[in-house]
């Protein structure tokens, strides 16, 4: 956008979107977006130019489970988790490790550069329906709700096998004070007005003339670019 007029059009009152910081009583927690991967180099480039290098910190936070009993039990590491699973959990790991991580198809990490219907089209749930329960309720279940939000059923197999191998082979970062930081450091070298939502992106033929904001107000524009869900340009291309 080098040597173009960049206004950004925020909806709501702050920068940063899902990923934010919760302030309570003086304490405060990160919500999407704890940790940035060794491999995303994009936005450790951006964590560069924002000058919070320095802030980055590794994270090495444990995962607690509540056993039957209710009571806490804490593994060790990745490999400590057979300490808490039964003969046939244990097996269950060993098998879907060489099955799905040393014996399966390479393919890379960010980009789907072609089908691979054998993992694109079927669910969690349905191809590890083989798993026992100690494997579903200690690995399966919580690496589904943490990584994807959702339920084995409705996320597939590809990208469960994307997941797994992202939390395996990389380190995780946060930033000292919270990765919204990284938001709010960009967003005070930008033009951003917040409390601007956009209503309709306005054009004549096939060719951007605008925006119409919610407040009725019209900006005259050449370029647009959407960074929120698609039901804005998507109403844009059906219309043209
Ligand atoms: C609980 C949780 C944990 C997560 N953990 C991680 C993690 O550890 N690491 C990681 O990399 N990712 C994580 N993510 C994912 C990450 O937060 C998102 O992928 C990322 O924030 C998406 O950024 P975005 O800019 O594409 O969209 P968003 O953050 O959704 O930003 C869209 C912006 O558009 C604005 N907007 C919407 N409609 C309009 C409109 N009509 N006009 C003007 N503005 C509008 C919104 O207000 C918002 O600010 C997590 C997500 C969640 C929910």
């Amino acid at each position: 956008m080098r040597g173009q007029k960049v206004t950004i059009l925020e909806a709501s009152d702050r920068p940063g979107g899902r990923i934010q910081r919760l302030t309570r009583h003086g304490d405060s927690v990160e919500a999407g977006a704890q940790g940035i991967h060794s491999n995303y180099t994009e936005m450790l480039g951006l964590v560069e130019h924002a000058g919070l290098r320095g802030d980055l910190m590794p994270l090495d936070g444990k995962v607690s489970y509540l056993d039957r009993n209710g009571a806490s039990r804490i593994p060790n590491g990745n490999l400590g988790i057979t300490s808490l699973m039964n003969g046939r959990g244990v097996r269950d790991l060993s098998w879907f490790v060489a099955r799905y991580l040393a014996l399966a198809r390479r393919y890379p990490q960010f980009e789907i550069v072609r089908d691979l219907p054998a993992y694109d089209n079927i669910s969690v749930e349905e191809a590890l329906n083989w798993a026992g329960s100690d494997f579903r309720d200690y690995i399966l279940h919580p690496m589904m709700h943490a990584m994807t939000n959702t339920a084995l059923e409705f996320t597939n197999l590809y990208h469960m096998l994307n997941s797994t191998k992202l939390e395996l082979t990389t380190k995780v970062f946060g930033l000292r004070t919270g990765i919204v930081t990284l938001a709010e450091r960009l967003a005070s070298k930008l033009e951003v007005r917040y409390e601007s939502p956009v209503l309709k992106i306005l054009s004549s033929g096939r060719k951007v003339d605008g925006v119409l904001l919610d407040s009725g107000e019209t900006i005259k524009c050449d370029h647009v670019i959407a960074a929120c869900l698609l039901m804005f340009p998507l109403e844009f291309y059906l219309q043209n």
